[in-house]
């Protein structure tokens, strides 16, 4: 049962690969973005006390974030993890929590792209996603909070040998394939 990690900045595609990886090895996929995104829609109090987090390019606090991947990991299935652990606590909550189940971390995948592409693809995105935080200012703001928050991870997951980057310049199913020759 494999266990993996997308892990990257803002627009470098850590959703459309999450997608392609989950179909191919047949994995749940869980992005908290999109969860986050359901609950706002829904507009539930956990929707609104969010929502003005999201707005602003900040993170929602690290138990509501892994409050969601508790709730959505099935036992009986490998997954793909997209934008979770963003924090060193969200981090090691997860390896409690796959500990719990009998299973370990197998790959943490990083995404890398230098910041004019992740713009780029941000605005083409924002044509068609209807997301709030899609604008200039605001993923200013993702960039600078993945840089002091989530940047540390690479470190600790490289430490713990489970690191493997991967470019994401290239095209959608090329990266894809580079990600699926790793985890095969
Ligand atoms: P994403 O769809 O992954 O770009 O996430 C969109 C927004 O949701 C982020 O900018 C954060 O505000 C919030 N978010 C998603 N995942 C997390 C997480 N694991 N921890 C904290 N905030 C998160």
């Amino acid at each position: 049962m494999l266990n993996v990690i997308l892990l990257g900045p803002p627009g470098v595609g850590k959703g459309t690969q999450s997608s392609n990886i989950a179909r191919h090895f047949e994995l749940i996929h869980i992005s908290t973005g999109e969860l986050l995104r359901e609950e706002m829609a829904q507009g539930t109090p956990l929707g609104l006390q969010i929502q003005q987090l999201m707005d602003s390019g900040q993170y929602v606090s690290d138990d509501i974030a892994c409050g969601l991947v508790r709730r959505e990991i099935d036992p009986t299935r490998g997954l793909v993890l997209d934008g979770f652990p963003r924090t060193i606590p969200q981090a090691e909550t997860l390896d409690q929590m796959l500990a719990g189940l009998g299973r370990k971390l197998d790959r943490v995948i990083e995404l890398r792209a230098d910041h004019p592409t992740l713009i780029q693809r941000m605005m083409d995105r924002a044509k068609t996603s209807g997301r709030a935080d899609d604008t200039p200012e605001i993923f200013g703001e993702r960039l600078r909070t993945y840089d002091a928050k989530t940047a540390p991870l690479i470190k600790y997951y490289s430490d713990k040998g489970l690191l493997v980057s991967i470019d994401s310049l290239d095209k959608i199913p090329v990266v894809t394939q580079r990600i699926i020759s790793v985890l095969e």
